[in-house]
């Protein structure tokens, strides 16, 4: 086993998290010695990981790239492919990618409070050697899903068929679809963004789903941000574009919680207006629940529309009886016939990349604890987890997060305090989830994110602009206990 010490950070993910932390922690602490550890082989994180075709953004790709780098493109969305390599370009320009380490897994990180240090424990993918890293702080830029495995609901007789069961996230680099029947299971994000893209190839595509979603239709490009980006320099442009997409999709979120009609009526005025004269629309778009209830799905110039249009997909909403050797029996009585089917059935929820967490040798569970600022956990020193909004950008959050860190050890710095970590004291504090939207992912998985209260600090918002606004006027003093090594710190308990 090999040691690497005297680290100020430990940084774990390389993806747009990771890329960011590491960029505002050095801006603002320069001279900071940190690694990125990633289990991959390469930078992107999600957008490394998703391969499925179409893959791509479905909030605006101005807010969910980093504020400090512009995106230069046009389209409002961007190509998995594109955001990857826009993070790898990023992290070579600002001198990050020297200090990632890649196939390195990490599955234990411990704090020791004698020393205020952590030892993460790492296994590394190309040699199978455990090594360890001891760092001042860790940060958690490891997302918020477990990265080996999808989720695949049991469906019944899934073993006798013959054909090909594919998960997005897995998605074989050789898989040929052309002229194949298939049926994509799913009404997520990731059913809406692949069907229009195998549309063209695939043999006979229908998209199964129980529940129907609500879409959102928008232009790829907006004749706003075409404007702004030749009118003025692109430093200038960048901010002015970022917050008008930001507040477009505030403004969305709003009017779905506040008047749900009529972002309803608006919605199903353009799947009709897109559709053909007399299509069901109500069977296949009309979902059970209010926008917003569950995430709203973009279709870009609404091209799922286009491709049921053209006869090129067939929506089928109703629910899997059982699979069998040539397809799928709904409850219904229909069999679909497929030679592949896709499983666009979600994800697994996971907190802090399934990373084994201890106090002076302790295991805690992270998913027992509160989240302070919805980024640092109540009584666990120097550690930082780094979450997007489930409403808005990712990027807007983990921006607003690695600003927090950045802060907080400069301030530590300037007072030579080694430990830092939120303390709730006695005050009775109500949960709610941190996340609260009834996505499946997250309705499957209600513990698996560290908890929420309903009160500031602890409160974990899904609200840009009001976390923005606190973030201005933040005390970093606000239920934080300040300390150096050697004093006590409250352990596992
Ligand atoms: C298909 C899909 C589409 C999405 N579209 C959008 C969108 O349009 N807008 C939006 O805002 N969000 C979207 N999201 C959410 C998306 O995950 C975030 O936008 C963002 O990419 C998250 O960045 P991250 O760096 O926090 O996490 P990730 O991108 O998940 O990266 C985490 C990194 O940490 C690494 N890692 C995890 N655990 C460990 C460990 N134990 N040891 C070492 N390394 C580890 C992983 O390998 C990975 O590289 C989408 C998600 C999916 C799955």
């Amino acid at each position: 086993m090999t040691t690497e010490d005297s680290l100020d950070v430990v940084i774990i993910g390389a993806g747009i998290s990771g890329i960011g932390a590491a960029y505002r922690i050095t801006e603002r602490n320069p001279g900071t010695r940190y690694v990125i550890l990633e289990r991959r082989e390469r930078i992107g994180g999600t957008w490394d990981l998703f391969r499925y075709p179409g893959v791509r953004s479905d909030s605006s790709i101005f807010t969910l790239c980093l504020p400090y780098e512009p995106w230069t493109g046009r389209e409002r969305v961007a190509d998995g492919d594109e955001i990857r390599d826009y993070l790898t370009d990023a992290a070579r320009k600002y001198g990050i990618d020297s200090h990632i380490r890649f196939n390195s897994h990490v599955v234990a990180a411990d704090w020791d409070s004698s020393t205020d240090t952590w030892t993460v424990t790492v296994q590394e993918g190309t040699t199978g050697t455990t090594r360890t890293y001891r760092s001042r702080f860790v940060f958690f830029g490891s997302g918020y899903y477990n990265y080996d495995e999808g989720y695949t609901p049991d469906f019944p007789g899934v073993e006798t068929f013959t054909g090909t069961v594919v998960h997005p996230q897995h998605w074989p680099e050789d898989l040929d679809y052309a002229g194949k029947k298939m049926v994509v299971i799913g009404s997520g994000a990731t059913a809406m963004s692949l069907v229009p893209a195998l549309a063209e190839r695939a043999g006979q595509l229908t998209l199964l789903q129980r529940t129907p979603t609500y879409l959102i239709s928008a232009s790829k490009y907006s004749r706003f941000t075409d404007a702004i980006a030749k009118l003025l320099p692109r430093k200038l442009a960048h901010p002015i574009i970022r917050f008008t997409m930001a507040l477009f999709e505030g403004v969305v979120w709003f009017l779905a919680r506040k008047t749900p009609p009529l972002l309803k009526w608006m919605l199903r005025r353009t799947a009709v207006q897109n559709l053909p004269p007399g299509y069901d629309v109500d069977t296949h778009f009309k979902p059970p629940y209010q926008p917003w209830d569950q995430r709203l799905c973009l279709i870009p110039d609404a091209d799922l529309y286009t491709e049921i249009s053209a006869g090129r997909v067939e929506m089928v909403t109703d629910r899997i009886d059982h699979f069998d050797a040539t397809g799928i029996t709904l409850q219904s009585g229909t069999h679909l016939d497929a030679d592949i089917i896709v499983t666009a059935t979600g994800l697994q929820l996971q907190a802090l990349g399934g990373v084994r967490i201890s106090l002076d040798g302790t295991e805690i569970k992270p998913t027992d604890r509160f989240v302070y600022k919805a980024h640092m956990l109540e009584d666990v020193p120097n550690l930082f987890w780094c979450v997007g909004y489930t409403n808005a950008s990712w990027t807007l959050r983990a921006d607003m997060t690695a600003r927090a860190t950045a802060k907080l050890m400069s301030y530590m710095a300037a007072r030579g305090y080694t430990h830092a970590y939120p303390h709730l004291g006695d005050e009775p504090l109500t949960e709610k989830p941190a996340w609260d939207i009834q996505a499946g992912y997250v309705l499957r998985a209600l513990h698996a994110l560290p908890k929420s209260g309903t009160k500031r600090p602890w409160n974990v918002r899904q609200n840009y602009f009001a976390d923005a606004l606190d973030y201005r006027f933040d005390r970093i003093e606000e239920s934080m206990v300040f300390g150096r090594a050697g004093e006590s710190v409250p352990l596992a308990s």
